[in-house]
């Protein structure tokens, strides 16, 4: 089979690999669609991920595709039946497994990190890591899974009621999911605070009621324009340090923010605790996606997420390297091995 593999930072090659066979409890999948995420742009400029990383390695973390063949303790798919896995593999033993928080896991290790992931023509996976996804669902949306159980994660910390007016700063595939999400989950006003201009509208398209350019505009003045009160949740989608600080700045009395982007380790952003008391602020953050890539299935197989429009780079599996150039500056960048298209 064709595969990418990542050999030191600043090298990937396409090369012929040997397929893993499945053993009794894994699944051959034929992946049809990787995404590329934050975190392989990271490892292959030479940071750490979530979980350690030792090349040579096959990276792709966020895909989906259709199993080929399964091992014999295999019950839950067969042959055919189209499939997205979540990359988290988790001891079961340890203290954090064992009280329900698997995501601190003491020997957390994932597929497309610490083993060969999805930029290739095959990947073999155990049973447990898959979820079916309808095959109507295009596989492209399938493999957005992984990034939207991230979002999911977040957004269940954010704890939005029905009624709150919610903000999203950064309008990147981000951004643009969570936007939704919070739509989803009962906010009646969605604001997003984006600088370029085609993802304000694309953001529009997709149900956000406000958006605005963060550059020439500030929250403050858009929500006295439009008669919004105070914003009851920011979500910050950026993971740069005037964004956090905007989070800070426009957050309304006992409101919640959620630190949702990444920022590099060493970032520090002032914050008057004075604030903080005098708005009965809850910060929170979001740390990668524990038990919510079923709930992300269910939700991208029930067609009421848009996704499709996020993705704004599709590339060959040969072609690889141009991911890392692009660096998702346009959104979405999703790889296709071998000539399968979608
Ligand atoms: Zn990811
Ligand atoms: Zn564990």
């Amino acid at each position: 089979m064709r595969a990418a593999v990542f050999y030191e930072p600043g090298v990937i090659r396409v090369e012929e690999r040997e397929i893993r066979e499945p053993d009794q409890d894994e699944v051959l999948i034929r992946v049809m669609a990787a995404g590329v995420c934050g975190t392989d742009m990271h490892i292959f400029a030479g940071a750490k991920g979530a979980s350690e990383c030792f090349p040579p390695v096959v990276l792709g973390h966020e895909f989906c595709g259709i199993v080929e063949r399964i091992g014999k303790n295999v019950t839950k798919v067969k042959p055919g039946d189209h499939v997205t896995v979540d990359p988290s593999i988790m001891c079961g033993k340890c203290y954090s497994c064992q009280i329900g928080e698997p995501h601190f896991c003491d020997d957390y290790s994932a597929t497309g990190v610490t083993y060969d992931g999805g930029f290739a023509e095959f990947c073999t996976v155990n049973e447990k890591q898959l979820y079916l996804l309808r095959p109507e669902v295009s596989f492209e949306e399938g493999a957005m899974c992984e990034p939207l159980g991230c979002c999911l994660h977040g957004i269940d910390r954010a704890g939005i009621r029905t009624g709150d007016t919610v903000l999203v700063i950064g309008g990147g595939a981000i951004g643009l999911i969570m936007l939704q999400l919070a739509a989803l989950s009962g906010a009646t006003t969605v604001m997003l605070a984006e600088p370029v201009e085609k993802k304000r509208k694309l953001a529009l398209e997709l149900g956000a009621d406000i958006v605005y350019d963060p550059l020439t505009e500030n929250a403050d003045d858009v929500c006295r324009k439009h008669g919004i009160r105070k914003i009851n949740v920011v979500i910050e989608c950026v993971g740069s340090k005037a964004t956090m600080m905007d989070a800070f700045r426009y957050c309304g009395k006992e409101g919640r923010i959620l630190l949702f982007g990444l920022t590099e380790p060493d970032c520090e952003i002032p914050v008057k605790p004075y604030e903080i008391f005098q708005r009965e602020l809850t910060v929170t953050a979001s740390y990668v996606n524990p038990y919510t890539h079923g709930r992300a299935a269910d939700l991208i197989n029930s067609g009421k997420l848009r996704l499709k429009e996020l993705i704004s780079d599709r590339i060959p599996l040969d072609e690889i390297n141009r991911a890392f150039e692009i660096r998702g500056k346009n959104g979405k960048m999703m790889v296709f091995p071998a000539k399968q298209g979608n």
